[in-house]
Parts: C-alpha cells; structure tokens; sequence
C-alpha cells in the first residue's frame, strides 16, 4: 500500500476536522432547538420553517424581490425607456465596482429584518439575513472565487450601536456561501455623519476617502458587503480605496437597495417611533 503524500494527509485532517467541526456545531444547534424551539422572525410562526432557517415559508414566498436592476448598481430599471442593462448613471459615470448583486429592495420582510437588527440590536435577524445572501450566492458559481469583505464602520459609530450590521451579516453569508471573509484590510479613517437626509451629491463628497488599506490585499477579487445601498456612494468610495491598493475586481453584495425615497421615508417612521435621541438610520 502505498503511503499518503503529505499533502493528501494534510487534506484528510483539515477535511476530519471540519467534519468534527460540523457535527459539534450541528449538535449545538440541536440542542438550542430544544430548548428554544425556532419561531419565524417575521411572523413569529413555528410552522412551515425552512430547514436552518428562522423564516417560514411563507414569509419568504413573500420577499421583495428586483426586478430588472441595473448590472452594474442595482437601480430599478423598470421605468427605463430603453432595454439597456445599465442605468443612465452607471453609463455616463462607471463606478469603481463591476456589478452588484442584491436580494431585493428595501421593503417589506427585507427592511423589516434589517431596521430590527440595526436599531433594535436584533442579531438573530442578521443571521437569516446572511443566510438568505449566502444562499443566493452559492447559486451563482462564479462568486465562489471571491472574498468578502463587510464594509467596517468608524470605531466611534461601532461603539455607539455595539456591533457592525455589515459584518454580523457577513459571518453568515461566508458560513453559507463557504466563501472566506477578510478580516482588518480596511479602516474607516474619518467618522462621516450619517448620509440620511444628504442628497447624492452630498453622500459622495461625504464618504469621499473615508476608507484606507491597511496593507496589501492579498484577495484581488473581492465582493464588499452591506445592509443596504441607497446612491453606492460609500461602497464606491471603499472600491476606489481597494482598486488603487492592487485589487483587480471588486463588487457589491447588498441585502437591500433603496432609493433616496424609500429611505428617507424609513427614517422617519423610526425617528417618530424612536424619539429617545438614538442614532438615526445612517444608510449608504
Ligand atoms: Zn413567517
Ligand atoms: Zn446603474
């Protein structure tokens, strides 16, 4: 019989201990179902749940979904005069990122899943968010070949609201899709204030070299993460940091594209609903 080469035995032990790995977690998930057995984080209903998920199926026939998004932005081209795949902005002004790639606009199940998690400190809401993208993403074979890369908050706003929404999603999504995440690559080297209320224009001079590598990428093909995409103008400005350090590809994942619209009208329910002084909705 002839002996393993080392690296076959390294692959067999790296493959035993990810096996190890997933029943302990498969038996810790097990566990936590029997003490708390799953409820919809929609609806609140234990039946018809989808396997691994805190959603039942009805909840989730029901998600918004895009249609005809621009390639390259994700803006609704649904009005478009023309059959372009491009919107007339990312036609004059290419951004920085190849395409983006998002689960659906920012209504209904979706937004209701992310104002919970970003301004009720909801974290299970992030997991079923992850999953949902990393589901999606694991039906696209080409995006195996990338890198995550959650877009990371200024220290002083992860103090403030405890946790990066980005990154709590993105853990899930890597999980899921078995894609690898970037960790520490990227700073925000200035506290922008929050976009809301700011007009195009004024989000892009707002977030203009908010972001700085840390060191070289490794990854040169990369998909940044967020919540949600409102103009693009903060994952624009971090493309432009990641393509000046080397990066030959970047995109956008985002669970939720809205129009300025659709966002400020967001904000506002919650300010009315929330008038204890917290931060107001701060989207991208
Ligand atoms: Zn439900
Ligand atoms: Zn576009």
């Amino acid at each position: 019989m002839v002996a393993p080469t080392r690296s076959v035995s390294t692959a067999l032990s790296t493959t035993l201990s990810e096996r190890g790995m997933r029943a302990l977690r498969q038996g810790a998930m097990r566990l936590q179902a029997l003490v708390y057995p799953p409820r919809c984080l929609l609806c609140s209903s234990n039946r018809n749940l989808r396997d691994g998920m805190d959603a039942c199926t009805g909840c989730l026939a029901e998600m918004p979904r895009m249609h005809h998004p621009c390639v390259s932005c994700a803006a609704s081209l649904v009005n478009n005069a023309g059959s372009a795949d491009l919107c007339g902005r990312c036609l004059s002004h290419p951004p920085p990122f190849a395409r983006t790639r998002c689960l659906g606009p920012y209504e209904g199940g979706i937004a209701a899943l992310i104002t919970g998690l970003k301004y009720s400190g909801r974290l299970e809401n992030a997991r079923l968010l992850g999953q949902l993208v990393g589901h999606y993403m694991r039906a696209h074979p080409e995006c195996r070949r990338l890198s995550l890369l959650p877009v990371p908050l200024h220290p002083a706003r992860l103090r403030g609201r405890g946790f990066n929404q980005a990154l709590e999603i993105g853990k899930w999504v890597a999980r899921t899709a078995g894609i690898e995440m970037i960790k520490g690559l990227v700073r925000r080297q200035r506290n922008t204030p929050a976009q809301t209320g700011l007009s195009a224009r004024g989000r892009r001079s707002n977030v203009a070299n908010a972001f700085v590598c840390s060191r070289r990428p490794v990854a040169t093909r990369i998909a940044l993460l967020d919540d949600v995409m409102t103009t693009g103008s903060t994952v624009a400005s971090l493309a432009a940091t990641l393509r000046g350090a080397g990066c030959e590809h970047v995109e956008v994942w985002c669970c939720a594209r809205a129009s300025l619209h659709a966002q400020q009208r967001a904000a506002n329910r919650i300010d009315k609903k929330r008038p204890d002084g917290r931060e107001p909705p701060g989207l991208a």
